[in-house]
């Protein structure tokens, strides 16, 4: 038997932290001598106090170290699993903080172009049913100042993305003063998470995905989370502007999957984040750069994957307006065998009339 403080030194835990993890039942000692409340350890706990040790200086919680500890009594591996589980949890955590430092950064530091103020959005948006499916459950919107796809999944999907588009639309008529982005971002973005998780009533088969662009009357700012994409046409040429929060996209950004590999993928779809009824997934938030003559394409996935991004760049810089692009985009989705539900919205970015 080891006294508290022999058996501190031999862990490498102080006393004070010691009597803590006897309190929460995470490490108590072998014996207490009843008369003076000292407490004695036995070497066989040694183990268990370094692997106590070193979770702490993962930054595990105290709750999940007493689980991982009683897995790693019966099963070293399933504990192993565990430590694994939770490291993934807090680089995707991570990972979410270090795009939202980057967006602060951004709004804080960039001064917008001063030959914006001029410009307005003109725009048009259509959502159609394609050939196959029974039902449309994508919701497409434009406004003088929000676009929106939303591409709903599961029993309720067309609630879903109806209600995400819903609850954003406030944005339209609210005044967007310098320096209050940040808090309608943060109003929209929570709206929407609600309005979803109420129509999803707690399960994660029901959501949808969700871009939207809004025009602050100097800058865009992007909200995006799922599988739905923005694209901008500049000096004749088609960038992408989201990145898919898919299982492919992620095995492709690995290196795990080659992009040929990636097109004959089973489950091209398969989201690793949406709006849905389960735990919440924060969107990704951006703000954007607008130039005049810019052409902003926003699609759900029924146009993404059967038209490749040469043909869409094709049509949209084909197309004299935003109406027709539209409608050619969707008509070359339907002519692809309209496998899914299409959604476009198409804004240019043009001079004020009368300005
Ligand atoms: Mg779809």
């Amino acid at each position: 038997m080891l006294t508290i403080g022999a058996f501190a030194k031999a862990c490498r835990l102080s006393p004070k932290a010691l009597r803590l993890y006897d309190e929460l039942g995470l490490l108590p000692p072998a014996r207490v001598d009843p008369d003076t409340g000292y407490r004695y350890y036995a070497l066989a706990q040694l183990e268990r106090a370094r692997l106590v040790a070193w979770l702490r200086r993962l930054g595990m919680p105290l709750a999940r170290i007493r689980e991982v500890c009683e897995l790693h009594a019966h099963d070293p591996a399933a504990a192993g699993r565990e430590i694994r589980a939770h490291w993934a949890r807090v680089e995707a955590d991570t990972a979410a903080r270090r795009d939202l430092a980057a967006f602060l950064v951004d709004h804080l530091t960039a001064t917008p172009r001063k030959d914006t103020t001029m410009l307005e959005l003109r725009y048009s948006a259509h959502s159609d049913r394609g050939r196959v499916r029974p039902a449309n459950q994508d919701t497409a919107y434009a406004g003088a100042r929000l676009l929106a796809v939303a591409d709903g999944f599961g029993t309720a999907g067309g609630p879903a993305s109806s209600a995400a588009v819903e609850a954003l639309k406030f944005l339209e008529t609210e005044e967007v003063a310098a320096g209050s982005v940040l808090n309608l971002l943060e109003d929209a973005v929570r709206g929407a998470t609600e309005a979803v998780h109420d129509i999803a009533e707690g399960t994660e088969e029901v959501g949808t995905t969700l871009t939207a662009l809004l025009w602050t009357g100097s800058r865009l700012a992007l909200v995006h989370i799922g599988d739905s994409r923005a694209y901008l046409v500049r000096g004749g040429e088609l960038f992408r502007i989201t990145h898919d929060h898919t299982v492919v996209q992620s095995l492709l950004d690995e290196g795990r999957l080659t992009p040929e590999e990636a097109t004959s993928h089973p489950q091209p779809a398969l989201l690793l984040k949406a709006l849905t009824g389960g735990a919440a997934a924060g969107p990704d938030l951006r703000l954007h750069d607008a130039h005049p003559g810019d052409r902003y394409l926003l699609c759900s996935d029924g146009l993404s994957a059967v038209v490749p991004d040469d043909r869409i760049r094709d049509l949209l810089t084909a197309s004299p307006d935003p109406d027709q692009a539209v409608r050619s985009l969707i008509g070359a989705a339907n002519d692809a065998g309209g496998p899914d539900n299409v959604s476009c919205v198409v804004a240019d970015l043009v001079e004020a009339a009368g300005a």
